[in-house]
């Protein structure tokens, strides 16, 4: 429903440092054969393929970045190094450390069956696409960018998002709860979050419980977002009132519910080419929701293919999931032993004990129903570390 209903933002072209970590979105192909023309692949001399003479003369010298002007005939050779333009006539490399060298005379003390050239074309064809659309940009993938040439690539924008909590409860971090009050901990969280997404916070701010405060506080906050979220407030109680405020804003619900667990009463709405979501306040149910949800959204909004990265992975430990009507996405940390991977859920108590996101680094999904597993079982796991879109 969200990939239904999202559209992608308008790309932009970025200087390439910049473009780093942001989604292409232009097929790129080679401008030329790649390599452009035979290289050597060794510090040596070049000769012709098959000539056996006894000893060679040396006719040149050609350095990496200089046209090989010579031509090399039988009985002849070039002294060469790494990367530098195989000259005509000349259809092997041999490595300098299997040559006798005397003045402007070599002999050969070793031939070895490769020919140690780069060939022109043996790594891609003039006009081959080697980056698709889509496609998240690493540094392999910037660097391959550099080299075809393409300084200012397509891209997708940051998503910018903004941030409202809800909560007459919420004080600032920073302040001394007071009587039935809290610390607003889900700001921090959301803040986190959308880093690591490499999207960007435009904004945050604290609501009360108000239906007009909340409407007030984002139809103020202006039109400079691309994704709003709403921190609570997603039940049915009477100080719910995240569906009436993007209803009053103009927005279409998707859902308002989902069959999760933590996590529920979450609202997906779009208005235009902007996106919302209500999210149920309890952290657990931000930290799952986010990771289930709402990045992929912001993925689709940067036309990458939403990813959805799940493993089988053995439990480090036995799993005490209860039966539960509801698919649970339970926090886990996956950590290498003795070499291998292996997953660990970690101890959960209500969706608001932060304890259970420690070293969250992994969701594992379990299906409704699913009772205790043992230790050793490879069990789904839904990776959190951001995976690139390639293929
Ligand atoms: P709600 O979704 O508004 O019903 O909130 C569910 C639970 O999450 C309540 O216990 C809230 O106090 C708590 N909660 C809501 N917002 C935050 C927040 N920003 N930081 C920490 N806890 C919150
Ligand atoms: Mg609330």
């Amino acid at each position: 429903m969200i990939a239904a209903a999202v559209r992608p933002l308008a790309a932009e072209r970025l200087p390439l440092a910049a473009a780093h970590g942001r989604v292409l979105r232009e097929d790129v192909a080679a401008d030329a054969d790649l390599p452009a023309f035979d290289r050597s692949a060794m510090d040596g001399y070049a000769l012709g393929a098959d000539d056996d003479s006894a000893r060679l003369r040396v006719v040149a010298e050609i350095q990496p970045g200089a046209a090989a002007a010579v031509e090399i005939r039988r009985g002849e050779c070039a002294r060469i190094f790494t990367g530098a333009q195989i000259p005509a006539g000349a259809g092997r490399v041999v490595m300098q450390e299997n040559v006798e060298r005397a003045g402007e005379w070599i002999t050969l003390r070793r031939r070895d069956a490769q020919t140690w050239i780069r060939r022109r074309g043996e790594d891609a064809r003039c006009g081959e696409v080697l980056l698709r659309a889509g496609v998240r940009l690493g540094a392999g993938e910037v660097s391959l960018l550099a080299q075809l040439g393409v300084v200012r690539p397509s891209v997708s924008p940051a998503v910018r998002v903004r941030h409202f909590t809800t909560g007459n409860e919420l004080v600032d971090p920073s302040a001394t709860p007071g009587p039935g009050q809290i610390r607003d901990s889900n700001s921090a969280l959301i803040a986190a979050l959308v880093a690591e997404s490499g999207a960007r916070l435009v904004g945050q701010a604290r609501c009360g419980d108000a239906l007009e405060a909340l409407t007030d506080a984002v139809e103020s906050a202006g039109a400079d977002w691309d994704a709003l979220l709403l921190s609570g407030g997603a039940s049915v109680g009477d100080y719910d009132f995240g569906a009436r405020a993007l209803e009053r804003l103009g927005f279409t619900q998707h859902f308002r519910q989902i069959n999760l667990r933590p996590g529920k009463p979450l609202i997906f709405a779009t208005r235009g080419p902007q996106v919302a979501f209500v999210i149920p306040g309890n952290p657990v149910s931000h930290f799952v929701t986010y990771h289930t949800a709402i990045r992929l959204a912001l993925e689709c909004l940067e036309s990458a293919r939403p990813s959805w990265p799940l493993a089988h992975i053995e439990l480090a430990e036995d799993f005490p999931a209860k039966p539960d009507p509801r698919e649970t996405f339970w926090p886990g940390h996956m950590a290498i032993r003795d070499g291998r991977l292996r997953v660990r859920p970690l101890a959960w108590q209500s969706s608001g004990d932060l304890r259970g996101l420690l070293a969250a680094n992994a969701l594992l999904p379990v299906a409704p129903g699913t009772g205790p597993v043992p230790a050793g079982t490879p069990v789904p796991v839904l990776l959190l570390s951001p995976m690139t879109n390639g293929e």
